[in-house]
């Protein structure tokens, strides 16, 4: 029999050290904690039979803005006569961003936590910058939004890294735009000062590896340099990872140039804000200078390319990048779509299509090495990026990760050796079943057990928002 104190699954295969293993059980204790791995007959017997399943370790998403949810289906056609682009979605983000009450953020947060905890993600970054009531005025609790993320990530299970977003100004020589009203905190003393709020009080809230806090400085277009310093310097003398939107559009590139003189991650470089606790999110214009510096630093580039190719923002030089050895991790930024795997399999495809090549991403001819570089971008780097515990099934880290049914008809056929490369490339949401994050399961058999409820309030909070239809 099972102790009390541990549980077991024994599906037909688990994913680690790089494959996939048969006949082995994997057991956790009750503080969710992966004690061990077995394929001794007496405990195969004792842990729960997963039949037709294979076990993953659970996707880590280092980019969200949740509050964008709400305009999934609301930016895809023309707004007028001139080209559509960034800047106009920008717009539609900002009606939305301009109309939620902290009852709605946290609503769309659950709606979509709850779709990332069904495809198979466990943790997530989310680059939080909705701060203030409508017209900029601070609430009496000046982090009463990111509160509200994070009880909407208590609320349906998954790990959060709660990155407190600064934002302080509409850009170079640009008048003050009254819808970025929400986002700025015009001095860095308060930006530091609620910043420390949140960390008290999410300490006292939640468990450690359940929320925790880090700082998202918006962009080089949003803040002056002295207050991207002093907010960068004060994230690492208290050990907080540090997230930050770099080049992703030419414009922010020009005006950079104009600014500064210089490009936006060699400003980064030249103040040295970067290292390894940086995370540049897109990095999708830059230079092989730009590139050097980030792998000098050993930074991370967040790469979000279901976002960015309907945003129209360009494609990442991935394939630079990766052979400098900065290491990739993905986000799902917009929500436009909410599946990391399909981020991951963009990445190489945008670059098939630009250089007309093929697995342009694979560090070598191994068999699957493709997919498990891609898988691992999904997973341990992305858990580095945030200061996630999991990414791994590893002994002493928590039980995190999903199931998925090998007689699924995307995956259907696929063997322990191809069984990487199909998820990745070919894998649909149908064929993740069932997900765990510390070993207490979340999603069982594709759904969550809050999604009806979740789904029907965020109906009504959407019915609201867009109600001049
Ligand atoms: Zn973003």
């Amino acid at each position: 029999m099972l102790t009390a104190e541990e549980q077991g699954w024994l599906p037909d295969f688990i994913f680690r050290e790089g494959r996939f293993h048969g006949g082995v059980a994997l057991f956790a204790d009750t503080s969710g904690r992966i004690t061990r791995f077995s394929s001794e007959p007496d405990d195969l017997r004792k842990a729960s039979r997963l039949p037709n399943r294979a076990i993953l370790p659970g996707l880590v998403n280092v980019h969200s803005h949740a509050f964008q949810r709400a305009i999934r289906g609301r930016t895809e056609e023309r707004t007028g006569t001139s080209r559509d682009s960034f800047w106009t979605w920008r717009e539609a983000m900002y009606h939305a961003a301009n109309s939620l009450s902290p009852d709605d953020i946290y609503e769309v947060a659950r709606m979509a936590f709850v779709e990332m905890l069904a495809s198979g993600i466990t943790a997530v970054g989310e680059f939080h910058y909705v701060h203030h009531a409508p017209g900029g005025a601070f609430y009496d609790n000046p982090n009463l939004l990111a509160e509200q993320v994070l009880q909407a990530a208590q609320a349906t299970g998954i790990r959060i890294a709660l990155l407190r977003t600064a934002y302080a100004r509409a850009g170079w020589r640009k008048d003050p735009n009254p819808s970025q009203a929400r986002f700025i905190t015009p001095r860095v003393e308060d930006f530091i000062r609620h910043t420390d709020d949140l960390r008290a009080l999410t300490a006292n809230r939640f468990a450690p590896d359940a929320a925790w806090v880090g700082i998202a400085p918006h962009s080089i277009r949003a803040l002056p340099v002295e207050y991207l310093r002093e907010s960068i310097a004060c994230a690492r003398g208290r050990g907080m990872k540090i997230h930050m939107h770099v080049s992703e559009q030419p414009a922010e590139i020009q005006a950079c140039l104009g600014e500064y003189g210089m490009r936006p991650v060699e400003l980064l470089h030249r103040y040295e804000l970067l290292g390894g606790d940086f995370t540049g999110i897109h990095a999708i214009h830059i230079t092989d200078e730009e590139i050097y510096h980030l792998a000098q630093s050993r930074a991370r580039i967040g790469a979000c390319p279901t976002t960015e190719r309907n945003l129209g923002d360009g494609i990442g030089p991935a394939d630079k990048w990766s052979e400098a050895g900065v290491p990739t991790c993905f986000g799902s930024d917009s929500n436009i779509q909410i599946d990391l795997l399909e981020d991951a399999r963009q990445l190489e495809y945008h670059l098939r299509l630009e250089r007309i090549e093929r697995a342009i991403l694979a560090p070598d001819a191994q068999p699957e090495s493709l997919a498990r570089r891609l898988f691992e971008s999904a997973t341990q780097t992305g858990a580095d990026s945030i200061g996630a515990p999991g990414g791994s099934l590893t002994e002493g880290r928590p039980a995190d990760f999903f199931t998925i049914d090998l007689n699924d008809l995307s995956i259907a056929g696929a063997g322990p050796e191809s069984l990487l490369t199909n998820v990745v490339f070919s894998g649909s949401r149908t064929a993740i079943r069932d997900v765990y994050v510390a070993g207490r399961q979340v999603i069982q058999d594709g759904r969550h057990a809050l999604q009806d409820e979740v789904v029907q309030k965020f109906s009504r909070t959407q019915r609201r928002l867009w109600e001049r239809e």
